[in-house]
């Protein structure tokens, strides 16, 4: 291999998985000594997609994702990996309470919830979250049967069948539902929440599940001296952090302002080696042998159209929900009650203008200077479509009737940032894991071309770094199958 030409990849998008595949090919290209060259090319001006940090002062915003699932090691693997270890940073645990609003008031989750159920009636019991009839059917929960026959079904359907309409209604679909900003009688379970649908196969009961699983994470604890992390960690100077190391990495790599708008089998060089051409949305055009394809599903969709209409019509069934983000900072005494959470969650029955909102100062240390708190408001997603049609002022005055509404502040915010994010959230509809396996079969038959991003096999940061790492892998796996040989004997090129 050491006498070949470089081989060249492409990845194309720059938001988490398109770095991470990017940071990966070079990573492989050194460990095994594979002469390539990569390159990454992003439509707009800015890196990271959905990850953006804004540092204004002494606040540190998040524009966008602000946490990783620490359970999930992919992320943190690859940051320790890129020199980020020493800056991971957990949650501030004395506030870990998050709320759901009930008839305008905001109501602590019942400890031992977990997104769609209890696995303690006692803290249900006690909490004034359901209505009594509520309580009595999430009690039956265990005597439920478990489901006959296989297949997938919405979060709603396994909600309202395991615990009761008002679970679904009152915590659920919006804590669940909440993090794909999606309506949950859409949303796949097996593809979003597949632990629940174990626990029902193996414990008949998604409150055995959850009560053997907090036994099995005691054991391991006391093995461990403790869990590490915290469950969601950051980076002290935020997740943009991680785009950042990234960037700096692969900096020679990496072209801005370039939109891949197709990708061509190279007929020129199809009957000597497999090459791909490439031709940016400006018309210029460039060959690569193996692509990464890491931006989002209709943007694969189109670019593959022309050459794969079977791979792109499956990646076009991919829908996307929109959402904005609304950073406030205040000062920690315009809030009449301290708040004491890292946030909540306003479910859909409750017809508030947001999704959800977070204390990030709280959550996060060092996000805001001393006496000042910066929270944020969601506003959009599947079930509130026509929000996104507001102006960023009108954006800031939802956000700030809500926290008036809610919380009783009143005071002007000394800082706002709005920051939307069209079409940015997957919506893993019921069946997504089978449409993904008919993707991912003729992604298969096609050597060289790879897919990862957010659309495919998970949305949170964790699972883009892992699908973008994957892609890398079967990319320098091709190399060493294929295009050393090729190159080696093709000098004509
Ligand atoms: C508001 C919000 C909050 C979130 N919060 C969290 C959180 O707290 N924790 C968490 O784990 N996850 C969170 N997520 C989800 C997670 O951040 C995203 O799923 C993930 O960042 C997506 O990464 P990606 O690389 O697949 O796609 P993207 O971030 O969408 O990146 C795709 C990139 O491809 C580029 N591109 C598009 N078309 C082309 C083209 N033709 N040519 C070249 N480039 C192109 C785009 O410009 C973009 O930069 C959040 C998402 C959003 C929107």
């Amino acid at each position: 291999m050491a006498e070949a030409r470089p081989a060249k990849a492409v990845v194309i998008g720059g938001g988490i998985a398109g770095l991470s595949a990017a940071n990966r090919l070079r990573e492989l290209a050194i460990e095994r000594r594979l002469p390539l060259a990569i390159e990454l090319y992003e439509s707009g001006e800015r890196l990271g997609g959905a990850l953006e940090t804004v540092r204004r002062g002494e606040f540190v915003i998040e524009t966008g994702a602000d946490s990783i699932l620490a359970e999930k090691p992919a992320a943190l693997k690859l940051a320790e990996r890129i020199g980020l270890g020493a800056e991971i940073t957990g949650t501030d645990q004395r506030y870990r309470k998050t709320f759901v609003v009930r008839n305008g008031r905001l109501l602590e989750i019942p400890e031992g919830f977990s997104l769609l159920a209890p696995s303690r009636m006692g803290p249900v019991m006690r909490s004034p979250l359901f209505s009594p009839l509520g309580k009595l059917r999430i009690a039956l929960e265990p005597w439920i049967p478990r489901r006959r026959g296989g297949g997938d079904e919405s979060l709603a359907a396994f909600v309202r069948r395991r615990l009761g309409d008002e679970t679904l209604t009152r915590v659920a679909q919006a804590l669940a539902g909440g993090i794909y900003t999606a309506d949950p009688e859409l949303l796949s379970i097996a593809a979003t929440l597949p632990r629940f649908v174990e626990m029902e196969r193996k414990y008949g009961s998604v409150m055995r599940g959850l009560r053997a699983a907090a036994r099995a994470r005691d054991t391991a604890a006391r093995g461990e001296s403790g869990a590490r992390w915290s469950l969601f960690v950051s980076f002290r100077a935020g997740v943009g952090r991680l785009v950042e190391a990234l960037a700096a990495r692969l900096a020679d790599s990496i072209q801005m302002g370039r939109a891949v708008a197709s990708i061509l089998p190279d007929r020129e060089s199809l009957e000597r080696s497999r090459r791909w051409r490439l031709r940016f949305a400006d018309g210029g055009e460039t060959v690569a042998d193996a692509v990464v394809i890491a931006a989002p599903a209709y943007a694969a969709a189109r670019a593959t159209g022309e050459a794969f209409p079977a791979l792109s019509a499956k990646l076009a069934l991919i829908e996307y929900a929109s959402a904005a983000v609304v950073n406030l900072a205040y000062h920690t005494d315009d809030f009449p009650h301290a708040p004491a959470g890292f946030g909540f969650v306003a479910p859909a029955i409750e017809r508030r203008k947001i999704i959800a909102g977070s204390f990030t100062s709280l959550k996060y240390p060092g996000r805001a200077p001393a006496g000042m708190l910066l929270v944020r408001a969601f506003i959009g997603g599947a079930l509130n479509r026509e929000l996104m049609a507001l102006t960023d002022a009108e954006m800031v005055a939802a956000a700030r009737d809500e926290f008036r509404d809610l919380l009783g502040v009143t005071a002007e915010p000394t800082l706002t940032l709005v920051r939307r994010w069209p079409n940015s959230m997957p919506q893993y509809a019921v069946g997504h894991l089978d449409r993904v396996a008919e993707i991912e079969k003729l992604t298969g038959q096609i050597p060289g071309l790879e897919l990862a991003g957010a659309y495919l096999r998970g949305v949170g940061i964790p699972d883009c770094v892992a699908s973008g790492e994957r892609a890398a892998e079967a990319i320098a796996a091709f190399f060493v199958r294929n295009v050393s040989a090729g190159a080696a004997g093709d000098a004509s090129r």
